[in-house]
């Protein structure tokens, strides 16, 4: 029997072309680098929008050609976000974060032809100009109006709007591409298809991931230079939500401000912004008036469970999600399932510590050396994922096949339990597990119960190498400012939540944790550091 049903592309042209038509009235709001607001509404990123497309096409962009943003949050990304994929080339946004030699290595190695760059991140661009070889170099005037001679004008470039038509792409063509961060070694590319991005954005919407509908207004904390800020701009633009966009103001208090000037329904970041943001509000908690019940996507690293209660307390409500560079990112978020509502309190927040149970169309297993761990809450094993927005490759790279398993999953590198209810909890990045005495310790499940301690802003747990056990856990605490605080007082505070041989043998007080560009934790430089450590001294 032959199916009767249409063969219509999934692609990102379609969220486009939709959104030009149906929600020419949604705003968008960025904030500027000298922190005026800027307005505009989805009609004029429409028609801006495809006035790149002209201007690209007529520098002679071709199909499948690589197109890097070095860029803040902001509407003229989102126009390059649409314009570059919906006229068949690939947006790779560049990680502005990352060193300038890194950043150069994977302009080259993604053959990026023409460069979108923020005025105010000409002085990055410097740096990276002598190793890099676009043929274009494009600069958004966001706080002059010149560009340096030799570059081109984003405004003047797309100062002549006017209608043009798309191409017809199908839905494998290659959309967007960006490289993983890692902690180790260099940067991967992953490329993401139109399917991968579409499916992706109409999972995102679902009211049991992020409920992004149209009544929503919508803050990308998240950097759209990392996995395209969790795909939020494209499920936004998909249902037509206000934006509004930090730009490169990413401090707590500007953050407030922003949420509450537009009443931001639903926003997203790691952990670090949150924590920032709490200090904030524990500080004046009266200070803003904020929307009840703004919902706050938590992922990149783990939501610690004191940080969820926190926010509760303030109505807000965070929602923990997972994911990797390589899943588009987002494959598991939490949400309470049915039942479980009526559960106690602290049965609530420790499940909603947890990383959340797998979208639709992601399937997850968590391997041990003896095969697929039973979904039990307690055997550890590495994650495994498929799915239609899971990577099968890197760009260019064949190094890292051993990534993926025989039978075709991706291996992530996160250790993890599921429980019967099929929530994923992480435990430790594999390399960043502690081995003592022969048992695993979760140096994960050590910090989030560290930082629930008043006085503690950050922890980080590593292995230091012992003669008798093997490794023994460490921890390195920065405690909040103008706070002291005992050995003896950490390690009371966990005594009642581990087991003993958990307990870290000693306590560092240090003045930061090292973090990569992406905000998350360096072991790999805090093992470095302390890896003479000796109990009683170094
Ligand atoms: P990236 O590709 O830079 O987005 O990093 C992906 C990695 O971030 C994952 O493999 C995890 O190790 C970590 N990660 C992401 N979300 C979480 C989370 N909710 N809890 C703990 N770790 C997370």
């Amino acid at each position: 029997m032959q199916a009767t049903m249409m063969d219509f592309p999934l692609t990102l042209a379609h969220i486009f072309e939709r959104a030009g038509r149906l929600f020419p009235e949604s705003e968008i709001v960025s904030r500027m680098p000298d922190k005026s607001l800027h307005r505009y509404k989805y009609a004029d990123f429409y028609s801006r929008a495809q006035a790149l497309i002209a201007a690209l096409r007529k520098l002679g962009l071709k199909r499948g050609e690589r197109v890097a943003t070095l860029m803040w949050n902001h509407h003229v990304h989102l126009e390059a976000y649409f314009a570059i994929p919906c006229m068949g080339g690939v947006l790779h946004t560049l990680n502005l974060r990352l060193s300038p030699d890194d950043i150069a290595y994977i302009a080259n190695h993604a053959q990026d032809r023409f460069l979108i760059v923020d005025d105010v991140l000409l002085p990055l661009y410097d740096k990276i100009r002598a190793n890099t070889n676009f043929e274009k170099v494009i600069v958004v005037p966001l706080s002059r109006s010149s560009v340096p001679a030799g570059l081109e004008n984003y405004e003047t470039l797309i100062s002549r709007p006017r209608p043009v038509r798309l191409p017809r792409l199908k839905e494998e063509d290659p959309a967007g591409m960006c490289y993983s961060s890692g902690t180790t070694g260099r940067p991967k590319g992953v490329v993401y298809t139109h399917r991968a991005l579409v499916l992706h954005s109409l999972a995102s919407a679902l009211p049991d991931v992020m409920g992004i509908g149209n009544s929503d207004t919508v803050t990308p904390v998240v950097p759209m230079f990392h996995v395209n800020a969790w795909g939020i701009p494209f499920t936004a633009v998909m249902v037509g939500a206000k934006l509004a966009f930090p730009g490169p103001h990413l401090g707590a208090a500007s953050l407030l401000d922003l949420y509450q000037s537009e009443q931001v329904t639903l926003t997203a970041g790691v952990p670090t912004i949150w924590a920032g943001i709490l200090q904030a509000l524990d500080h004046e908690p009266s200070r803003w008036k904020l929307s009840a019940g703004m919902r706050m996507v938590v992922g990149g690293a783990a939501a610690p469970e004191s940080m969820i209660r926190a926010f509760d307390k303030f109505g807000l409500r965070v929602i923990h999600g997972w994911g990797m560079t390589e899943t588009t990112p987002v494959a598991a978020v939490n949400y309470l399932k049915r039942g479980l509502e009526s559960a106690v309190a602290d049965e609530q927040y420790a499940l909603r510590a947890k990383q959340g149970v797998p979208l639709p169309f992601v399937e997850v297993r968590a391997m041990t050396g003896q095969g697929e761990a039973p979904w039990n809450g307690t055997t550890m094993g590495e994650l495994e994922v498929r799915g239609p927005w899971v990577a099968a490759g890197y760009h260019d790279l064949d190094s890292e096949l051993d990534k993926w398993s025989e039978d075709g999953w991706f291996r992530t590198g996160d250790v993890v339990t599921i429980d019967a209810r099929g929530y994923i909890k992480i435990t430790d990045r594999i390399k960043d597990l502690v081995k003592s005495g022969g048992e695993w310790i979760s140096s994960v499940d050590l910090e989030n119960a560290l930082v629930g301690h008043p006085k503690v802003a950050e922890a980080a747990v590593i292995a230091v190498s012992d003669p008798k056990w093997g490794e023994r856990p460490l921890a390195v605490v920065v405690l909040k400012p103008g706070q002291s605080a005992t050995q003896d007082e950490l390690r009371g505070h966990l005594a009642p939540k581990f087991a003993k041989f958990w307990l870290p043998d000693a306590f560092e007080f240090v003045a930061e944790i090292p973090r990569t560009s992406t905000g998350k934790m360096l072991k790999a430089k805090l093992r470095e550091q302390f890896k003479d450590w000796k109990p009683g001294g170094r």
